[in-house]
């Protein structure tokens, strides 16, 4: 049975930070703000594979009040959904995620998200779209004052046993 889930995360830029987009670092004046490493396509892709296995958001498995996840790489985040998807006998059949970025351009690293999204994810790179777009200057984004991702999963999980 294919099932599919849905992912969105944002967050804002702040001076003094790396900038990690999909497991990269882009090299630019300033980084994301967060918690972990502010990855905002790999968290929204790991809610993606979370919402389709009908589990709670990345925030119940990895609490940004825990000091163990503080500047943390998300591909754990990644990872631990993909083993989720194992623990279920499952098996994730493609990603497809957007990134929403006015500055900087994200083209030339796709092809490097797409692969280390891949590797965390035990996906071959193939099956992981990864697309870039602007926010035609408006709004937040096109004021530079954050980066947004959304992400959808698709996964083939055995049958459900029936309810009584
Ligand atoms: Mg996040």
């Amino acid at each position: 049975m294919i099932h599919v889930g849905i992912g969105y995360d944002v967050h804002p830029f702040a001076e003094g930070r790396k900038l990690v987009l999909g497991g990269v670092e882009i090299p630019h004046s300033r980084g994301l703000a967060g918690h972990s490493d502010a990855d905002a396509l790999a968290h929204a892709i790991t809610d993606a594979i979370l919402g389709a296995l009908g589990e709670p958001d990345i925030g119940h498995f990895f609490p940004n009040t825990d000091p163990r996840w503080k500047g943390a790489p998300s591909r754990v985040f990644l990872a631990e959904a993909a083993r989720q998807v194992e623990l279920r006998g499952g098996r994730l059949v493609n990603i497809d995620a957007s990134l929403i970025a006015e500055r900087p351009k994200i083209a030339p690293h796709l092809a490097a998200m797409k692969l280390a999204l891949g590797t965390a994810l035990g996906l071959d790179p193939r099956r992981v779209g990864v697309k870039a777009t602007t926010n035609e200057g408006l709004g937040f984004i096109g004021r530079e004052e954050g980066i947004a991702a959304m992400a959808v999963a698709s996964i083939d999980l055995p049958e459900l046993e029936a309810t009584r």
